[in-house]
């Protein structure tokens, strides 16, 4: 059931919670591929009832990103969730979460503004105001459909750490599950933004992957220090690729690391014909 009101699906979650039953919620920005998917099904495996919001939420781009271009495809986005059997699609325009006439800044609005520690590093670097944005959103879907779990992709995993930091200090009672990253066959992880690469594109793309499985394997075989470890990173990259990052931080905390060891978490992002993609690998159990 497709819903674009908060009211509407208000109404819908009261029922649900008279009958007593789980709610999961799947936030995305729509434009579902398989690493949507696996959210879905993981929700749908463990809750009664299954939302999935699909908005592109303004506040969480930058002046110079993809807001406008970002691809929106809510057709084929509802019939997904409907042979997946979710129970309401929630794509509410940015006047029905923000309301009407509101800026949207700031100045003017609420936000929730994760600690500066998590944010000044990795994406928060480059994207000013981004994890802002996220959490504002999140905490808004999160008020509005008041799930037991909600949902979120490793593919993010700056934005897991931070949103369990937001649940963890507000005492929001939602339990927040991390899924792994769908990946092509060839290694390249499913994003939305790939839609956007050429075919040559794509193949320039699976450098992120290769780097990634190519300083686990120099791990595996004994090496810690992160310089050497990034020196072979290096020699991946053409000129094809503009680095933005490749960093070694811990898991849950996004500390840096002195030494790679079984708690690192390894993040790159790199644009490909100007399309910023990101991807990350644990090197010890996730
Ligand atoms: P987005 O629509 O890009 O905001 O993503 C919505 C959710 O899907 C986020 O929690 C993402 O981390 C997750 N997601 C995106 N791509 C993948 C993927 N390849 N594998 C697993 N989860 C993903």
């Amino acid at each position: 059931m497709l819903l674009n009101t908060v009211e509407n699906v208000k109404n819908n979650i009261l029922e649900w919670k008279k009958q007593g039953y789980t709610i999961g919620l799947v936030p995305t920005m729509g434009a579902l591929h398989a690493g949507h998917l696996s959210l879905i099904k993981k929700a749908k495996e463990t809750c009664d009832k299954v939302v999935v919001s699909v908005f592109v939420n303004p506040i969480q781009f930058g002046p110079s990103e993809d807001y406008d271009k970002y691809p929106r495809t809510l057709d084929a986005d509802t019939k997904l969730c409907d042979s997946e059997g979710v129970d309401i699609v929630f794509a509410p325009s940015a006047e029905e979460m923000y309301g009407k006439g509101q800026r949207l800044s700031n100045d003017t609005l609420t936000y929730v503004c994760p600690p500066f520690f998590y944010v000044n590093k990795l994406c928060g670097k480059t994207r000013t105001g981004h994890f802002d944005g996220v959490c504002t959103v999140v905490l808004k879907l999160f008020n509005i459909v008041q799930p037991d779990k909600a949902f979120f992709g490793q593919k993010d995993a700056q934005q897991v750490v931070i949103i369990r930091k937001m649940v963890n200090d507000l005492n929001v009672p939602i339990e927040i599950i991390q899924c792994p990253i769908v990946r092509e066959d060839s290694g390249l992880a499913l994003s939305s933004r790939n839609k956007y690469l050429s075919d040559d594109g794509k193949k320039d793309a699976l450098v992120l992957s290769k780097i990634l499985n190519n300083v686990k394997l120099c791990y595996k075989k004994g090496i810690t220090d992160i310089s050497s470890l990034k020196e072979t990173a290096y020699a991946f990259l053409t000129d094809k690729h503009d680095l933005e990052y490749l960093e070694f931080v811990d898991k849950n905390t996004l500390d840096d690391k002195i030494k790679a060891d079984d708690s690192t978490i390894v993040l790159i992002a790199c644009r490909v014909e100007g399309v910023r993609l990101i991807d990350n690998l644990y090197l010890g159990e996730c």
